[in-house]
């Protein structure tokens, strides 16, 4: 099966109002997503500056940068098929105002800034964010049926 990579990060607005265990519960339950890796971080300015590079030249960056260093945050791998745009469905919109019902950010976003996960945009971008945030030799791979026998 051809699978990508995404790296989804629930972000420090949603940490800090207790919805990470709730978030994470809808990433548990999505039927083809694999989470690989996962870990509780608390990003300083260097992190959060290199992980935006694409952009350092948008008005909102030094805003973003500051927020995603304002609190911790949970970084997971995600691998799926199609994994990228299943992602980005799931999540929705940037701005929660224009989200669809059910996704992540309608659910727990407060504002285009604030808007509780990151998600990566291209499979190409997946790939390079979890090797951002993971060793990927630290990935694991669940194996569901040994665990439900
Ligand atoms: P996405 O996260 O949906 O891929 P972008 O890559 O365009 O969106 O932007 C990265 C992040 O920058 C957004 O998730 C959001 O936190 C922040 N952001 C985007 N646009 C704005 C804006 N106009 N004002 C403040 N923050 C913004
Ligand atoms: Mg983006």
């Amino acid at each position: 099966m051809e699978t990508e990579m995404a790296l989804a990060i629930i972000k420090p607005d949603a940490v800090r109002k207790r919805h990470a265990g709730e978030i994470l519960s809808m990433y548990e339950k999505h039927p083809s997503f694999k989470i690989r890796g996962i870990k509780l971080i608390h990003m300083d300015r260097k992190t959060a500056e290199g992980f935006y590079e694409v952009h350092k030249e948008r008005p909102f960056f030094e805003e973003l940068v500051s927020f995603m260093m304002s609190g911790p945050c949970v970084v997971m791998a995600i691998e799926g098929k199609h994994a990228v745009s299943a992602h980005r469905d799931f999540i929705g919109a940037t701005n929660p105002a224009h989200a669809q019902e059910g996704t992540v950010r309608k659910r727990f976003g407060s504002s285009i800034g604030e808007n509780a996960v990151h998600g990566s945009d291209s499979a190409e971008n997946g790939m390079k964010e979890v090797n951002y945030f993971f060793d990927l030799s630290d990935l694991v791979d669940i194996n569901w049926a040994h665990i439900n026998a």
